[in-house]
């Protein structure tokens, strides 16, 4: 399909929002007679209709439930669930549903940059963002774009002449992008999340794996994570195309991995049973925590895919610097180190985290979204000086603890409100002793206390703070 066949066609969009706005804005900017459906009505909401309507866009708040008469094809937000009975009814009229990612896939234009994409359950905003720096260090015109906050709609239509993209994907926006294609792609890591989306392990795993396929040149697995490997193998990719392993471990061939700290590359080498590259040290990477070399490394083995030089991989891994509430370290106070790893809202993410200090005085809970903590006490335990637990569901990581680590103590702060925060910065302080992280991982999400992930850490970081000013 080319962008003039859109012209005339009636297309319903499902959903406002960062993904919904900028697609129904490119389809009426096509010529098409574009609907948008969205179940809540609310402020937000009205003022983007505001601004669609201005274009000529239709907008159809409080019912997103109902088909539009005569829509041809559905495109649809990340959030809405596919048993949603909007598409139901598109099913039953036999109308076509896409995501905004398979939009933009079909939007693109002949000489349009290959895609370099990420997915995984965690570290995938990270890696696109090493990925991005690698790149430009190698002198490349790329950004940063997908699920990362920069709609994919709005950079195939834009006149930006770029050499190749860094893409990072949601399992939602994958479950509904049937041809997208990159020229390499990795799953970083599985782990059980939004299951309630997608209605179970297979589905959710299936449709991470969609990220393979048709891949040209390198399919980018997670040596340490078997189902990430057997994705691959059940992609259907192009000739030619290569299983790269990543390991923090010595690798084996083609694999990339770690030697006495330094990053090496036995995949894309000319005689890779003998060779090895060098690409960077361990110390290039910031914060130079486990899960963080990993998806370095997952990075790295994309950006060798394309073609990149060895030295652009360490090059950009320096320039990199992580984004906020992403293990930030806020403060050393008499010894003990303040770090904010809010983004940590899954077990999975707090593990990685846990695993990356000796000595931790873990500031936890939120929102569970149904997890399970047992498993996650259980590795760390080892680790743990002190526990301060807030938020709703934080009697289930207590229980945890009683299980698994019953001599930590535990102050169990009965808090859901925002001022919460300062007394359990107060509480680790108490319990760390010199040479401790206090490191908030909550494991959980954040909307039982604060709008969002960002505002926890800013809550944190401020409370640290308080610490140290004078009448502290
Ligand atoms: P995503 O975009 O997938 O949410 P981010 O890069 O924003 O990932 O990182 C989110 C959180 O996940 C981080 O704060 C960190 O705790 C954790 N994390 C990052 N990379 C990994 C990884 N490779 N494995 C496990 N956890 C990770």
């Amino acid at each position: 399909m080319t962008p003039q066949d859109f012209s005339g066609m009636r297309i319903t969009v499902a959903g406002l929002g960062v993904s919904g706005v900028p697609a129904a804005r490119a389809l009426a900017g096509l010529g098409a007679t574009v609907t948008v459906v969205n179940g809540s009505d609310g402020e937000r909401q009205r003022a983007e209709a505001a601004e669609l309507e201005a274009l000529g866009v239709t907008v159809r708040l409080g019912d997103g439930d109902t088909l539009p008469e005569g829509t041809e094809l559905v495109v649809t937000t990340p959030g809405w669930k596919p048993t949603s009975p909007l598409f139901r009814a598109a099913e039953q009229a036999g109308v076509p549903v896409w995501g905004d990612v398979e939009l933009a896939w079909r939007l693109r234009r002949p000489d349009a940059p290959p895609w370099l994409a990420v997915t995984g359950t965690n570290g995938k905003t990270t890696t696109v963002r090493m990925l991005a720096a690698i790149l430009e260090a190698e002198g490349l015109r790329t950004a940063a774009v997908g699920n990362i906050g920069v709609p994919l709609v709005d950079v195939v239509l834009s006149d930006e002449p770029y050499d190749v993209l860094a893409v990072e994907l949601s399992s939602y926006q994958l479950h509904w992008a049937p041809s997208v294609r990159p020229h390499s792609a990795t799953v970083l890591n599985l782990a059980p999340d939004h299951l309630d989306w997608h209605g179970s392990m297979a589905a959710y795993a299936a449709d991470k794996g969609r990220i393979y396929e048709g891949n040209t040149v390198a399919c980018v697995y997670n040596a340490a994570d078997g189902a990430t490997e057997d994705l691959v193998r059940r992609a259907d990719v192009e000739e030619g195309c290569r299983a790269i392993g990543f390991t923090l471990g010595t690798p084996g061939p083609s694999q990339l991995g770690v030697v006495e700290g330094i990053l090496v590359d036995r995949a894309f080498v000319a005689n890779r049973q003998q060779q090895a590259q060098e690409l960077a040290e361990v110390a290039d990477i910031t914060p130079a925590a486990p899960h963080n070399i990993a998806n370095a490394l997952a990075a790295a083995a994309l950006a060798r895919a394309f073609g990149v030089r060895p030295t652009a991989v360490r090059d950009g891994l320096r320039a990199f610097h992580p984004d906020a509430h992403r293990i930030q370290h806020i403060a050393d106070i008499g010894g003990v180190a303040y770090v904010d790893d809010s983004k940590a809202t899954n077990t999975h993410a707090a593990e990685a985290s846990l695993a990356a200090y000796e000595h931790i005085v873990w500031i936890a809970g939120g929102l569970a979204k149904g997890a399970t903590f047992d498993e996650l006490v259980r590795k760390s335990a080892a680790r743990l000086r002190g526990v301060v637990l807030i938020g709703a569901d934080r009697a289930l990581i207590r229980e945890a603890l009683a299980r698994h680590a019953p001599d930590v103590p535990v102050a169990d702060l009965d808090r859901t409100d925002t001022g919460a925060m300062p007394e359990a910065v107060r509480e680790a302080a108490r319990l760390a002793e010199p040479g401790d992280t206090v490191l908030l991982a909550p494991a959980c999400a954040s909307m039982d206390m604060f709008v969002n992930y960002t505002k926890r850490g800013d809550a944190f970081a401020d409370a640290v703070r308080e610490l140290t000013a004078p009448d502290h």
